[in-house]
């Protein structure tokens, strides 16, 4: 079956050589000895064999070495190449890594003879001419080792920039470090990459040919013209025109494919490009499944599920913040309690799901009415607080009644298509001179039970002791 196959044998063990010569031959196959790795290499990308056998450990120029420079060469790249060595498991592993078929004891002739057999693919036209030279074969061979170190060392950084990118945390900051360490290793006019599930999308490009660049992107990758983009805008891409169609690649995690990338080369045709692409879509769909679940669980941890907006571990977080900045700065601060007046009864006639639908409603109406620094969420069950940064008692009272009054106007239709009438109860409470957090929500929370008790649909502010008005703290009259 194996009759005719040629074997390059490299064993600097003249004894050995013979021995395995011999045997190989019993088998069967035409078996060649060297001595050393650069003749037999040379002979083998001369004339490929059906398989080269070599130490792991050899003077000059290891296995692992010779192995990569048999892959990478078209000549040799379909040739298995046995490794023999030491049986450790690291041994094994680099012999594996660098493209070996098959890693096999030192001694062990029946596993060899075995490995040759699974590995080996019969090479049309090697009965001809089984030795040729190379021109000065030990250079040649050494010099082409040392490109494709070169190669593999460059794969392998690019590959670990891209694995870094794991402690993202977010897809905005992924992308804009992708971007820029992408632009360093190569040139390109507009770089891209798109996620379906959850939707993101980031673009690359100059500030002179945003535009012009984006709509190519989003023909190259098949998105609608709304799909919200992050543009990142700088010199680090190119203003060149266009030059050729747009590389795309899928990006994978596991069997699944989770995003897209694309980017318009600078030069039409630059293989380099295409191959450091490859490389890195290979390496990000790691990186991009972290940064998006990192996202998830934060967005999750801190967003109520029914309306949308903050919940309260959210809540308590920001107006941690938001406190400590009114103390240092001295500015004044508000906090609104919200709670559905007879919320109970809308569960009671028209059913929960019903009590949930105002809720939705309550919320994205709060989201609305809110200014870009005011912070809406929902406190738990019917209640919602709205945090006022930088408005005095005057400001909170004039974005409570609007907030009330906005609520009696919103329609809620059931399920007989009749309005639902919903109204709220607001308290107000301001920050004041050492104050707490707790004692805030305390307060708010107590105004909002005293507008209740005064009729509900209704604003109430809590009363104050030492409150904040622009940077210096004002007693109130009524303690002078
Ligand atoms: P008041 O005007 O005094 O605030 O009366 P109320 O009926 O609004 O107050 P109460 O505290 O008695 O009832 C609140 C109700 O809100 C009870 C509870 O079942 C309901 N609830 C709490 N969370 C949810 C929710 O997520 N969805 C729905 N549909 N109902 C909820
Ligand atoms: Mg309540
Ligand atoms: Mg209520």
């Amino acid at each position: 079956m194996s009759s005719g196959l040629s074997v390059i044998l490299i064993d600097p063990d003249e004894q050995t050589r013979e021995v395995l010569i011999s045997r190989l031959r019993m088998q069967g196959y035409r078996a060649i000895g060297f001595v050393g790795p650069v003749e037999g290499a040379n002979a083998a990308l001369g004339s490929p064999p059906s398989a080269v056998i070599a130490d792991l450990w050899m003077a000059g120029i290891s296995g692992v070495q010779l192995t990569r420079l048999l892959r990478a060469e078209p000549a040799t790249e379909r040739v298995p190449v046995i490794l023999r060595g030491p049986d450790t498991p690291r041994n094994r592993f680099w012999a594996e890594r660098a493209g070996a078929a098959a890693y096999v004891v030192k001694g062990r002739m029946g596993d060899l003879v075995r490995a040759i057999g699974r590995s080996i693919v019969p090479v049309a036209g090697e009965e001809d001419g089984f030795f040729t030279q190379l021109q000065d074969a030990e250079s040649a061979i050494r010099d082409r080792i040392a490109a494709y170190l070169d190669d593999a060392l460059f794969e392998s950084v690019l590959a670990a920039e891209v694995r870094a990118l794991s402690t993202c945390g977010a897809f905005d900051r992924l992308f804009d470090r992708l971007t820029q360490f992408v632009a360093q290793v190569m040139s390109y006019r507009w770089l891209a990459l798109s996620v379906s599930r959850p939707s993101h999308l980031g673009l690359h490009a100059h500030p002179a040919a945003r535009g012009e660049c984006e709509r190519e992107m989003r023909q190259a990758l098949d998105l609608p013209a709304d799909t919200a983009v992050l543009c990142i805008e700088d010199e680090d891409a190119a203003a060149d025109p266009v030059s050729a169609q747009p590389l795309v690649r899928s990006i994978e995690f596991g069997q699944e494919i989770i995003a897209r990338m694309a980017l318009s080369q600078k030069e039409a045709g630059d293989r380099q490009d295409a191959r450091i692409l490859d490389i890195v879509a290979r390496e990000l769909g790691g990186p991009l499944r972290m940064a998006l679940l990192v996202e998830e669980t934060q967005r999750a941890a801190t967003t109520d599920p029914l309306t949308g907006i903050m919940n309260r571990r959210a809540l308590l977080a920001a107006l941690d913040v938001e406190q400590s900045r009114s103390e240092r700065h001295g500015y004044p601060m508000a906090l609104v309690m919200l709670d559905v007046d007879h919320f109970k009864s809308i569960n009671d006639e028209h059913g929960h799901a019903m009590g949930d639908q105002v809720l939705d409603a309550l919320g994205r109406l709060l989201a609305h009415h809110a200014r870009k620094t005011d912070i809406v969420g929902r406190w738990g069950g019917e209640e919602f607080l709205i945090v006022l940064s930088g408005a005095p008692e005057s400001g909170a009272r004039i974005a409570a009644e609007r907030i009330r009054a906005a609520v009696e106007e919103m329609t809620v239709l059931d399920e007989k298509s009749q309005r639902v009438p919903i109204t709220v109860s607001l308290g107000i409470a301001c920050l004041e001179m050492n104050d707490s957090v707790d004692g805030l929500i305390e307060r708010a929370d107590h105004a909002m039970y005293q507008a209740k008790a005064g009729g509900r649909n209704r604003v109430v502010v809590a009363p104050t002791v030492l409150r904040r008005t622009g940077t210096d703290f004002e007693i109130p009259r009524n303690l002078l």
